[in-house]
């Protein structure tokens, strides 16, 4: 696998970030994942415009312009033949030379890595067809969660929490109600109203959240934006997830609690079907 660092293409086991690195050592970096369908970029412009708001908010360097970006982006699925999957991007602090906790100048520059991994039949996932099972967790995570940070531990840990319970996943519950799954947004179906955790720094601003509401309220589904309760959630009609490797996946069973007939419901199935067809077409 080809991967790009630093201004260089390069065989994966030549790649190499300095060991004094922030984003190894402090955390101190934000990153974005971008599907690929069919050779194309999915909503490549809404993670580009997210990666400069997570960059300002911590004050890092951009890097690049956008359409640089693009071009890498283009680039890496080129040369790894990537008909679908995804590509991760992470930009870091930097290496300054010396650990310490005070941000370094100005002028160090930002370190770039961009790899690519194949998913071929991605938009064809057999989850999609039995949907998942989740549990409910705290969200102990810190308080900008409206940052892409590389800072994955807690959602990790809860992945494997879901595994120890024989389930998928697991929705993070906060003073009650619920703000979002380890790695994608959280939605319920109430008769033909979605409900959805409004924005804040509560949650990640999902790219595939703001085009799926976009795609239900032109087909004329009622939205709601607001926080839930895990105990509202398990008595809802449907229940289902957004993120940009999932695209929409139905959620089928909360804490032991089966949805419905335990079948992925028809808002999210319906909701699925318009996401990847219009991406598809507007991919890039
Ligand atoms: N929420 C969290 C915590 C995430 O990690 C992600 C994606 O990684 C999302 C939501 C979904 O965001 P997007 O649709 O931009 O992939």
């Amino acid at each position: 696998r080809t991967v790009y660092v630093n201004g260089d293409y390069l065989p994966e086991h030549e790649a190499k970030v300095s060991v004094f690195d922030r984003g190894f050592l402090m955390a101190d970096g934000v990153y974005e994942v971008t599907s690929v369908l069919g050779g194309k970029l999915i909503d490549f412009e809404g993670h580009a415009k997210r990666l400069e708001r997570s960059l300002h908010e911590l004050q890092i360097r951009k890097p690049m312009e956008d359409a640089a970006l693009l071009e890498i982006h283009r680039e890496l699925v080129a040369r790894n033949e990537i008909e679908d999957g995804m590509i991760y991007l992470q930009v870091t602090r930097g290496a300054p030379g010396d650990r310490d906790f005070a941000f370094p100048p100005a002028e160090t520059e930002p370190t770039v890595v961009l790899f690519t991994q194949a998913k071929p039949g991605l938009a064809e996932s057999p989850a999609a067809k039995t949907g998942i099972r989740i549990i409910s967790i705290p969200d102990i995570r810190w308080g900008r969660r409206d940052i892409k940070t590389v800072q994955l531990l807690y959602p990790s840990m809860g992945k494997m929490m879901a595994k120890a319970a024989g389930v998928d996943d697991a929705w993070m519950v906060e003073d009650d109600h619920v703000t979002e799954g380890t790695s994608n947004n959280a939605y319920i179906v109430k008769g033909n109203t979605i409900v959805t955790r409004h924005l804040g720094t509560e949650i990640l601003h999902g790219i595939t959240r703001a085009a799926v509401l976009r795609f239900a309220q032109e087909a004329q589904m009622k939205v709601e934006e607001r926080a839930f309760t895990i105990e509202e959630a398990k008595q809802a009609d449907e229940a289902f997830i957004t993120s940009a490797s999932t695209f929409v996946m139905p959620v089928v069973e909360i804490d032991g609690m089966t949805l419905g007939d335990g079948a992925p419901g028809p808002v999210a199935s319906r909701l699925r079907e318009i996401y990847i067809e219009e991406s598809r077409r507007a991919a890039l």
